[in-house]
């Protein structure tokens, strides 16, 4: 079992615990309610309703202490998990946690079986040397994969929005209200543009926890980085597995830190699949020394 291996199990478990948050209540705007459930429970300033109508300085105080920590401070703790996961391992997070970046993934992996290449609009140097596969059996997969992975993904995602009991209500029922309509029918839009048409560029331009991991990963003298093994370059066979593998079109035998490397680690698997692991030229390491 290698990175690879490692890297499909962490994209399932995250999508699996990504669809379970709602399902356990651990997490929801409720639309109906108009408020927001934390396991389970209403998440207030957890204020007395006579605190409002206390003027002495403990009372506001203690109003000013709950709203910093119950209001501010949560999102000030949200608002830094990207830039301190940029700044300690570069966009790993992108490359192992993010399920929309499995999605791409997998439908470049079809497109590649349909058509040779990774690209709908062009065939690019780094395109794999995939053998392409039967045409009907891989566009019927596709057709497949379209018309059910996202209006099941949109059920699951609504329940952000709305209770899963009440979806489950609607759906066993056959009853689908206008929420769970806009929530299918928006998350299906959505995910059909995207994974299509944007794939990775939106990886790479887009994505706003992305650009932020980009940043301080870019700006860190400490991040997690592949690193190519110069000092025994003679080994490399230039068979340019390492760049064929790579969906973020990074040249990874360049010294230089390029900001688009996810940390995915699969440019390590190619080279290992040339030379054998003992052999391999690339490995992660923290900070920019060589
Ligand atoms: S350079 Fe290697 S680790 Fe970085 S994104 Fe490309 S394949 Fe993944
Ligand atoms: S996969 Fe390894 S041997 Fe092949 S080009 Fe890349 S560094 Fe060289």
């Amino acid at each position: 079992m290698n990175i690879h291996f490692y890297r499909r199990m962490t994209q399932v478990v995250v999508l699996i615990i990504i669809f379970l948050i709602p399902i356990f209540d651990i997490l929801r705007y409720d639309v109906a309610a108009k408020e927001l459930y934390i396991f389970g429970s209403v998440w207030t300033l957890g204020l007395p309703t006579d605190t409002f109508t206390d003027m002495s300085k403990h009372g506001s105080a203690a109003v000013a202490i709950r709203f910093v920590l119950k209001a501010v401070l949560p999102w000030f703790l949200i608002l830094t998990v990207f830039p301190i996961l940029g700044f300690l391992f570069g966009r790993f997070a992108c490359g192992w946690f993010c399920p929309e970046g499995a999605l791409f993934e997998l439908t470049e992996f079809l497109t590649l079986k349909l058509i040779g290449r990774r690209n709908i609009y062009m065939k690019k140097s780094n395109d794999p040397a995939i053998k392409r596969g039967n045409p009907f059996l891989y566009g019927f997969l596709s057709i497949l994969f379209l018309i059910t992975v996202p209006p099941i993904t949109g059920i699951f995602l609504t329940g952000f929005f709305i209770a899963p009991a009440v979806i489950w209500r609607e759906v066993s029922h056959l009853q689908i209200s206008a929420g769970l309509y806009t929530g299918i029918i928006g998350v299906t839009i959505y995910m059909c543009i995207t994974s299509i048409f944007v794939r990775h560029i939106f990886c790479r331009y887009v994505c706003a926890a992305g650009l932020m991991q980009t940043l301080f990963g870019w700006l860190s003298p400490y991040s997690l980085r592949i690193r190519f093994d110069r000092k025994n370059f003679a080994r490399c066979t230039n068979c340019k597995g390492c760049e064929k593998v790579c969906f973020m079109d990074v040249l990874p035998r360049l010294p230089r830190k390029d900001i688009n490397c996810v940390n995915c680690g699969e440019c390590i698997v190619a080279c290992e699949k040339e030379l054998g692991t003992d052999n391999n030229l690339f490995s992660f390491k923290f900070g920019n020394k060589e």
